[in-house]
């Protein structure tokens, strides 16, 4: 295997668990609150909008969950996916680390999505669920959701946030290919969108916002429910199918990690990847720092506060405990869309707080002008969302290059870009601009978070 550029696994080798890293961790995450109680909420609390396996799973104290076999068909459409070795980066970087990349981006709706959307719109078909609403910031997890929904016979309707939604008409269309109706966010067609509408006609939207709008048209009506893309417990859990491929893949080339790093949004692809090799971390067999990624625009790791908010922008989640820039913040219209989200994962929140895991903030044109050296090097023209784990890597590999460190590197790349042209477009012609962290704009939305003692 000594001049590998890929390493590939067998059909057979696709993982038939998911791993739930909850059990193995030194304390539970703290629990989601009833907004209005401020109680930890139960099922029937969740029981509208999701269906009672997905339940489960959020709050499963089971270290490892089975894979229904007709999730795993349509899994092999892709999986088991590639891990690369960046022998064409490392030569230009000219540097002793060895890259390594474990690529989402060959799914069919393009990125690391449809390991969640498939079994979430299978759960729900099996539970008598006719239609899915969601939102979708690049247009990624609506494609993913989208696909999904086709493959189990159910109607999927998507609130994309309204930047996306006019840079991206081709995401639209490809959601509309595979049988989804598409809304721009805020829309007219809910309250929540209205009342947004009425303050700022103009409004770019967010995914804070375009979720209030999907949570809004599926709570009422029994035959909907509603799916979200990123975030909660069990978005995380299905992603795990990314890390447990990937230490196969290491083993196989007999390579260990250093450093692990990976784009946060809302952490789902970070802790797809990580979470299984945190617990190998965890019982001591290997050693590996593990970094998130964030825009520098929306950092709500590196400057967000850890306490109890809002998932949506209105205000009718329940309040769930991570780190966050308030729940009423909209991001500057940075071009990773997937990125621009209030919040994080309250699991990779608690598992930051704990010291597992660190993070850094990255600026967007360092992010692209690391992407199109990856893309002239290893030919792959990543998402705009994983450009921030590539320049992350492409940091780490000019200190090993000072430093003479052979460290091992292993990144995330959760998807392609090629519906983000335009993106590159922008870059390319000088006119990409950076955002500065919006400190009075932050400030204030945190003045709406709720005190919760
Ligand atoms: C959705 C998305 C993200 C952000 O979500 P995470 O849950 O943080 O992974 C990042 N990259 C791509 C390609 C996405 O589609």
């Amino acid at each position: 295997m000594a001049d590998y550029t890929k390493v590939t696994l067998d059909e057979s080798e696709i993982p038939t668990q998911w791993y739930n890293i909850i059990p193995d961790l030194p304390t539970p995450p703290p629990p989601p609150l009833h907004p209005g109680t401020r109680e930890p909420i139960g099922p029937e609390d969740l029981a509208p909008l999701f269906p009672m396996e997905l339940i489960k799973q959020e709050v499963s104290q089971e270290s490892y969950i089975d894979i229904p076999g007709e999730v795993l068909d349509v899994y092999r459409l892709w999986r088991p996916s590639p891990l690369y070795r960046a022998r064409r980066l490392e030569k230009l970087l000219d540097t002793p680390a060895k890259i390594f990349y474990k690529y989402e981006g060959v799914s069919p709706a393009g990125s690391h999505k449809p390991n969640t959307s498939v079994p979430q719109a299978f759960y729900n078909a099996q539970e008598g669920t006719k239609k899915l609403t969601t939102e979708t910031g690049a247009g990624q997890w609506g494609s993913a959701l989208a696909f999904a929904c086709a493959q189990f016979g159910l109607e999927c309707e998507v609130w994309q946030v309204r930047a996306s939604y006019d840079q991206k008409p081709d995401r639209k269309t490809m959601m509309e290919v595979w049988g989804a109706t598409v809304h721009p966010s805020p829309s007219e067609v809910t309250e929540a969108g209205r009342q947004i509408l009425a303050l700022d006609p103009d409004s770019p939207g967010s995914l804070g916002i375009a979720i209030s709008e999907a949570v809004m048209r599926a709570a009422p009506d029994p035959d909907a429910k509603y799916a979200l893309g990123s975030v909660l417990n069990h978005v995380l859990l299905h992603q795990t199918v990314i890390g447990e491929e990937a230490l196969l893949q290491m083993a196989k080339v007999d390579e260990t990690p250093d450093l692990l790093v990976g784009c946060t949004g809302g952490g789902s692809n970070f802790g797809g990847l990580s979470f299984p090799f945190l617990r190998e971390k965890l019982a001591g067999k290997m050693d590996p720092t593990i970094r998130c990624v964030e825009p520098a625009a929306c950092p709500s790791l590196t400057k967000g506060e850890y306490r109890y908010d809002f998932g949506d922008t209105i205000g009718m989640t329940p309040l769930v405990k991570m780190h966050t820039l308030g729940h009423g913040f909209i991001p500057d219209p940075i071009h990773a869309g997937g990125l621009r989200y209030h919040g994080m994962s309250p699991l990779v929140s608690h598992i930051y707080e704990l010291g597992l895991v660190e993070a850094e903030a990255i600026h967007q044109t360092e992010c692209f002008e690391g992407a199109v050296t990856f893309t002239k090097t290893e030919g792959i023209l990543p998402a705009p969302e994983p450009t921030h784990a590539i320049a992350a890597m492409i940091r780490e590999a000019n200190r090993c290059k000072e430093t003479g460190e052979e460290k091992t590197i292993l990144t995330a790349l959760c998807g392609h870009g090629h519906f983000d042209l335009r993106s590159y477009e922008v870059y390319l012609d000088g006119s990409m601009v950076d955002y500065e962290y919006p400190e009075e704009k932050v400030a204030a939305a945190m003045q709406d978070v709720p005190v919760v003692a």
